[in-house]
């Protein structure tokens, strides 16, 4: 047996796990099993394999495999699954083939992904110092592609956060994108723009790849047909159907977020913070929104006014907002629809979506009028014709039964003879007693037993000849007749013919409505921009935004702004704050104490710049700003996590992308850049570096320190000002104000800081004493 087990695996990529299912058990061995048993928490066990000795094992009861096939996938890993089935000749014997693989970037079950998230599988290959990126979302059936310059492959695959990345087989480890993702080695010849360009063609069933814009990008044609091969290897070779178009993306139409950026600027608080969506479409294109701000003026305004038209609104905006509710995950349903594996709960809960798309567009016609965008939306609107009125026809609602009755003439017909074969056992009961006299007699079944006639054991004496015997229990007996068994068999039949008919019925509904999918998927799109613009709407009204105005024109101007995810978690009410930088005044220095509010203040600008670009208001009471190419963050190594690496190390790294990167289009946040080194060596890199970004980079920049020193460089570069997180002293204590005013703090007030968190008197008094004698007097001996 374990000869068929190896045949498979060796059909697998080496790090696949492969359930390998012995009875009602999937069994792992060897290295799977102990990578299973330790991912899922259970028992490593072994058998004996003939002329191997004892072999590792680790198995799971199939009534579960479903539920560790996620969490495993949900780990990262990929797997597959032999299932055994009776062999066609020999009988008692089995055989098994691999039915599914499973990998973590093109799982579609619903079980496995996470409603809010997008599931991206992203292939890349370089040719000429050119590299392809052909991303999709198996269960969405989002399926896109870019090329770039060889250097650029990390950046833009941070953008999409694949969880899988094809690559071609043997690819050196060096030569691999430096991103978090597992990687899944295909064979080289699928790369290739040829063979490329064939399985494009064949799965889109067309003759060229013009309407797709992928002329004259051979990388990306290389990517993108990877993609759909590899796709198609899995699961038993079905090609991904929900798969029906492709476009290629323009790298400059959005801004690249990076991990660290994103992660710097708390993106996903904001996220859970400020999101208001009514639906899982909404809720993914959302964050698809946040973490790709836009960079065209002309688009951030349109997406602005459909805010508008439901901030403005609040009937309509909650009356949307209630349809939205009852829409379900179309976008999901319809891949499932197409891979044919849409439950009769799914086509009902698609019915139910599409019943609500006609009040969702009467209450949008009412704001479209001051919304191109929603307009737009409205029309992508159109329902397929006669879905709707077929699963209503056919899918029954009610338990018990999948297909409705009335439907189909042959399934009333079988269910008519399975229920008449119900009264005939009725009968059949009521005279075997009244002709036997025996008043305990009645009919039953049992599994694996079939109908038989039970009396009580007193009444054994009196059952009539024709009666076979065929069991008997502690308090009564069982029979059979033939006449029952012949009846037993009608029966069974009209039973199995019943659900014959019914899958069959069944997957002919799924056939029609498949046919709908493509229509399906641009529905699903335009609710999620309904969706997102409203609960933009909805989040700017119940937390005060305000509409940014967006222009061209470089250069961040905010009135009251605030942090949108600090100002509900302060002791103290949030103070707003305002912001001025341009290009003439492109560099500011902030400096003050510890926790006076610096770093807040550096996220609170980058977050109102991103959040506009997206398309949302703002938290401020106005806003100017000019559309920026990026948003650069280096956070300093105390306000993060330390990694393995050393933090020096990791800031200078950081540091130098952001010299190599920013332009002077771009917003670059430094908060304390030069603290994992030495005073000196820590004060000049820093110095350097604002020095850099102020004379040949220009780009709009916030430099939070404490290196008192920095403030000097206001007097010598034209475009460098000093500002202050400003603090009180009120008698001999300190009050963090909060407010970033013009100027130049002079002291760091660490001595303060140090006694508000509790260091005993006698240490912060010395310390200040030292502090004292240093300011006046250098470097010295301090003893005595
Ligand atoms: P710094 O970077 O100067 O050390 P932070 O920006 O980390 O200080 O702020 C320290 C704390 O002060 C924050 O955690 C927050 O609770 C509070 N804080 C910051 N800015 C404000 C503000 N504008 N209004 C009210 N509280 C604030
Ligand atoms: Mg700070």
């Amino acid at each position: 047996m374990l000869g068929r087990y190896a045949e498979l695996k060796a059909q697998l990529p080496p790090e696949t796990i492969l359930f390998y299912q012995v009875g009602t058990f999937f069994e792992t061995f060897e290295e799977d099993a102990k990578k299973t048993s330790q991912a899922l928490s259970i028992r490593l066990t072994s058998r004996e394999a003939a002329g191997e000795g004892r072999v590792p094992l680790a198995g799971v009861p199939g009534h579960s495999i479903q539920e560790h096939l996620a969490t495993l996938l949900r780990k990262g890993h990929s797997v597959a699954i032999a299932e055994q089935r009776p062999h066609p000749v020999k009988p008692k014997q089995f055989t098994r083939e691999i039915s599914q693989v499973l990998t973590p970037g093109t799982v579609i079950e619903d079980n496995v992904l996470s409603a809010g998230h997008a599931n991206y599988l992203a292939a890349v290959v370089v040719r000429d110092g050119t590299a392809g990126v052909a991303v999709v979302e198996a269960s969405t059936g989002e399926f896109t592609g870019t090329e770039v310059p060889e250097g650029g492959v990390a950046a833009e695959l941070e953008r999409w956060s694949p969880r899988e990345l094809v690559v071609p087989e043997r690819t050196m480890a060096e030569n691999l994108p430096k991103i978090e993702a597992k990687f899944s080695p295909a064979p080289r010849w699928t790369f290739e723009p040829s063979a490329g360009e064939q399985s494009l063609k064949k799965h889109f069933g067309v003759s060229n790849l013009k309407g797709f814009g992928l002329e004259g990008q051979p990388a990306l044609v290389g990517a993108a047909g990877a993609l759909i091969q590899y796709l198609g290897s899995l699961r038993a070779g079905t090609p991904p159907e929900q798969v029906v178009s492709f476009r290629t993306y323009s790298p400059d139409a959005g801004m690249v977020l990076d991990s660290t950026t994103r992660r710097n600027l708390g993106l996903e608080d904001v996220i859970s913070t400020t999101d208001r969506t009514r639906t899982p479409m909404g809720q993914r294109t959302l964050r698809r929104w946040l973490e790709r701000p836009l960079l065209e003026v002309e688009r951030i305004e349109q997406r602005l006014s459909a805010v508008d038209a439901f901030a403005g609104d609040y009937m309509l905006r909650e009356e949307t907002r209630d349809v939205l509710g009852r829409i379900p995950d179309i976008e999901r349903i319809a891949t499932r629809i197409v891979r044919l594996s849409a439950s009769p709960n799914d086509l009902l809960s698609l019915k139910g979506a599409l019943e609500a798309i006609g009040p969702l567009k009467e209450t949008l016609n009412r704001a479209a009028e001051g919304s191109q965008l929603l307009s737009r939306v409205l029309g992508a609107m159109e329902e397929p014709p006669g879905v709707r009125e077929l699963i209503s026809a056919a899918i029954s609602e009610e338990d018990g039964e999948i297909i409705r009755a009335g439907y189909s003439t042959e399934l009333d017909e079988a269910r008519e003879f399975r229920d008449g074969a119900h009264e005939w056992l009725t009968r059949f009961e009521a005279e075997e007693r009244l002709k036997s006299g025996v008043k305990t007699l009645k009919v039953g079944y049992r599994d694996g037993e079939g109908y038989f006639i039970e009396v009580a054991g007193k009444d054994t004496g009196s059952v009539p000849d024709h009666y076979q015997h065929r069991k008997a229990l502690k308090h009564n007996a069982r029979y059979v007749t033939t006449e029952l068994k012949e009846h037993e068999s009608r029966m069974l039949g009209a039973r199995d013919e019943v659900d014959r008919l019914e899958r069959q019925i069944l997957a002919e509904i799924r056939a029609a409505v498949k046919e709908a999918a493509p229509d399906l998927q641009r529905i699903a799109r335009a609710v999620a921009v309904v969706d997102v613009t409203a609960s933009f709407a909805a989040a700017a009204t119940e937390l005060r935004y305000c509409r940014p105005a967006v222009s061209e024109e470089r250069g961040i101007h905010i009135v009251a702004g605030r942090h949108p995810v600090v100002e509900h978690n302060t002791e103290t009410p949030f103070v707003p704050n305002e912001t001025e930088i341009e290009g003439a005044s492109r560099l500011q220095i902030i400096t003050g104490p510890n926790m006076a509010g610096k770093s807040v203040y550096l996220r609170q600008v980058a977050l109102v710049t991103l959040l506009a670009q997206t398309g949302s208001y703002v938290p401020a009471g106005s806003a100017t700003l000019g559309v920026v190419d990026r948003i650069f963050t280096r956070v300093g190594a105390e306000d993060r996590l330390a990694s393995g690496e050393s933090t020096f190390m990791v800031e200078m790294t950081e540091a130098a992308s952001i010299l190599n990167s920013a332009t002077e289009r771009s917003l670059v946040i430094l908060d304390e850049v030069g603290r994992g080194t030495s005073t000196y060596d820590g004060m000049s890199l820093a110095w350097a570096i604002a020095e850099y970004l102020h004379d040949d980079v220009q780009a709009l920049t916030f430099f939070a320190t404490h290196y008192h020193e920095l403030t000097r460089l206001a007097d010598i570069l034209p475009g460098c000002h000093n500002y202050k997180a400003s603090v009180e002293e009120v008698g001999g204590e300190i009050v963090f104000l909060h407010r970033i005013e013009e100027g130049a703090e002079s002291s760091s007030y660490g001595v303060h800081v140090a006694k508000l968190a509790g260091l005993p008197p006698q240490v912060t008094e010395r310390a200040g004493e030292i502090l004292g004698r240093l300011e006046t007097e250098g470097v010295k001996d301090f003893a005595g």
